[in-house]
């Protein structure tokens, strides 16, 4: 344990109000499976999809960041580069990093009982040849250095991720605005940020697609569910929307965040677009690549005959989501 983690016991559990209560309470409440329970979720091809993406995007983008890196980690095994998993969970993308050959990760979640979780399991990890520290923080409305000392944020970050997290940033634009700042402050210039995030092109058009008389503002399948309280919002952030997915997601509140108001915000943090995929074409844009094709079935996303493990409503509920990569500058 880093000496900036009190034991869990010692540590008092921070109360959130409203919606943010929502989320860390969902958060802080599903449990921990392992990998054998893990490959009997209903949703296991959607589920294994979704880690497949984020390797892909981890590999392209954030490799050469770390390459790049003048951070380099002690011993024979040792790694490159600095890495801040921002929302990191219970520590789902450790794997990834490791492989990456990362010298150093930082992870921080609002949802303190994942960050236990996130930090047992790199502890028990047997590959961990990077160095990690995880600490329980709200990235959104709080600044980075109260998780971490300045000691340990000095030497920048050459990529930070955020992985289906950011969208929860999106409730006003002083939290999409604290997110950035926590983002850029301390990745060097030439480092990535990369994240996956709801479609709100997608969000939006099936909003759309309902009735003008209806009341009952729901789109969705037998796997994923999502309602609107509203069909437009002004101003653009807090466009709130209820989202369950299967095995995964029990009604929480979600924001859409609009591509161009992201992009321009952004901006004004040195972020800058280098990529945007929907999950459907990230797939058919790899799926015969030399790495990520082979990686696929290994990742179970799809058979040695090249079957999908998912069915048509996880294909669907798949595309609710993109991919992106910005770099600072
Ligand atoms: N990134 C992980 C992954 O890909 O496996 C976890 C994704 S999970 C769908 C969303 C995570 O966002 C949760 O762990 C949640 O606690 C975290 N989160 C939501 N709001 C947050 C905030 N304000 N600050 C930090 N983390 C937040």
């Amino acid at each position: 344990r880093s000496p900036e983690a009190p034991a869990p016991e010692e540590r008092p559990q921070k109360r959130h109000a409203g919606d943010v209560g929502v989320v860390v309470d969902h958060y802080n409440t599903r449990p921990e499976v392992g990998v054998a329970q893990r490959e009997t979720s209903p949703i296991i091809g959607l589920k294994s999809f979704n880690n497949w993406v984020k390797s892909v995007l981890i590999s392209r983008f954030g490799h050469p960041a770390l390459q790049a890196s003048k951070v380099v980690g002690r011993g024979p095994r040792a790694g490159r580069g600095k890495v801040l998993d921002m929302g990191c969970g219970k520590g789902g993308d450790l794997t990834k990093w490791a492989k990456a050959r990362v010298a150093e990760l930082f992870g921080a979640d609002i949802a303190a009982v994942s960050v236990d979780q996130a930090r047992s399991r790199y502890q028990s990890s047997r590959n961990s040849h990077f160095e990690a520290t995880f600490a329980a923080l709200d990235c959104y409305s709080e600044p980075l250095s109260k998780a971490f000392s300045p000691a340990k944020l000095a030497t920048p970050f050459d990529v930070v991720s955020l992985q289906f997290c950011m969208h929860y940033a999106f409730e006003s634009i002083q939290k999409a605005r604290c997110m950035l700042d926590n983002v850029s402050k301390w990745l060097r210039v030439g480092g990535v940020f990369v994240g996956t995030i709801p479609n709100a092109e997608q969000l939006l058009h099936n909003l759309d697609e309902i009735p003008p008389d209806s009341d009952d503002l729901s789109f969705g399948n037998s796997v994923y569910k999502i309602r609107f309280e509203d069909r437009v919002n002004k101003p653009v952030f807090g466009h709130k929307y209820w989202f369950y997915l299967q095995d995964a997601v029990e009604n929480v509140p979600e924001y859409v965040v609009r591509w161009d108001n992201f992009v321009q915000l952004a901006a004004e943090y040195g972020l800058h677009p280098v990529y945007k995929e929907e999950f459907h074409d990230i797939f058919s844009e790899h799926q015969d690549h030399p790495e990520f094709g082979p990686l696929m079935v290994r990742m179970k996303v799809v058979d040695a005959n090249g079957e999908s493990s998912m069915d048509e409503a996880q294909w669907e509920a798949a595309n609710i989501y993109i991919a992106f990569a910005f770099e600072k500058r």
